[in-house]
């Protein structure tokens, strides 16, 4: 099995892979995606992957819409337990989760924003339906949703996908964003995140869109050029709390935003991935703050601009288009 182990300076986690690639196994130039003769991900070739966990079927038909699948190379593995231990003054455990391909169309060659609003709600619905489902399993403390698109944004499948991994501790991003959500509603008594779209929505410079339940926009601070937020009105620490009106409106600017991505910068490589509470179950009275100062969102991370040993060495980001300015190309296009 797959190891976890723990940084014991930073304290995020590392999964080490129980067979080691040698040197000649990393291709350094030539990474490719599989192609669409290859693709065992396409209709007609499901008795070569692995049982599906679940699926929408057209009515009438052995047809699928949306499938969700095992991953072909899981990290985490879903059977055995966590196995915690200390290794010197080091902490480990056995790599238990889930890692999950959740096929969004039969169509190989179909984009994300070019889904059609009814595919996209069967596909924001198999996101909430895997989380649901996943979350009864007290031994996983996050599901995290999230899309690689384009070969430098560490795209596998040309297919269109997205991925979903359920981790047996929180992620130290996710981790990072509760702690201090939780610092500013125990000083404040009110949601970042809601006070974030509240003065969004009043200074407006960085907003690109907004509909009836959700605003996009980049944020003040953003870590990369054209980083663009998708976050509902309503507050909800849960994404899998989300309503039927508000996965169409979702879809709807979702959808938006990444066209106007692809017009501006032909094609980018991106990726996205759904920023939500933790599984509660395992630690409920730790959580009992989480319902009011968390706030679930998306976030979209155009890939133009290759990080440099600055980035790497210090954590801090270089935008060279600011929010204010990505804004506004992203408000005019589309
Ligand atoms: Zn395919
Ligand atoms: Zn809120
Ligand atoms: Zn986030």
């Amino acid at each position: 099995m797959h190891e976890l182990r723990k940084d014991i300076l930073l304290g995020r986690w590392v999964a080490v892979m129980s067979e080691s690639k040698a040197p000649s196994e990393y291709n350094l130039l030539s990474y490719k995606t599989q192609e669409e003769r290859n693709c065992i991900l396409c209709p007609g070739r499901e008795y070569e992957t692995p049982p599906e966990i679940t699926s929408v079927r057209m009515p009438r038909s052995s047809k699928w819409w949306v499938r969700a699948l095992p991953s072909l190379n899981p990290v985490f593995q879903i059977e055995g337990d966590l196995g915690r231990k200390g290794v010197g003054i080091y902490d480990k455990m056995n790599s238990i989760g889930a890692n999950e391909i959740l096929i969004e169309s039969p169509e190989h060659t179909v984009r994300p924003e070019d889904l059609g609003i009814e595919q996209m709600i069967r596909v924001i619905t198999l996101y909430r339906e895997r989380i649901a489902d996943l979350e009864k399993d007290s031994r996983f403390r996050y599901i995290l949703i999230y899309k690689d698109s384009g070969v430098d944004a560490g795209e596998i499948f040309s297919h269109p996908l997205s991925f979903l991994m359920a981790t047996p501790m929180i992620p130290k991003t996710v981790k990072d964003e509760l702690d201090n959500a939780k610092q500013y509603f125990t000083y404040k008594e009110r949601c970042i995140f809601c006070d974030i779209i509240s003065e969004e929505l009043r200074a407006g410079e960085r907003v690109i869109l907004e509909t009836k339940n959700f605003v996009a926009f980049c944020p003040y601070a953003a870590q990369f050029p054209f980083e663009s937020w998708i976050i509902p009105k309503r507050h909800c620490c849960a994404f899998n709390e989300i309503t039927y009106e508000e996965i169409e409106d979702m879809g709807l600017i979702l959808m938006s935003v990444l066209k106007k991505l692809r017009i501006i910068f032909r094609d980018p490589p991106f990726n996205y991935y759904i920023h939500t509470a933790p599984n509660m179950i395992p630690r409920r009275d730790h959580w009992h703050t989480l319902g009011e100062d968390f706030h679930w969102h998306l976030e979209i991370m155009p890939r133009l601009i290759r990080t440099s040993g600055f980035e790497w060495g210090s954590g801090f980001y270089i935008l060279p288009t600011s929010p204010e300015n990505a804004a506004k190309y992203l408000r005019e296009v589309g």
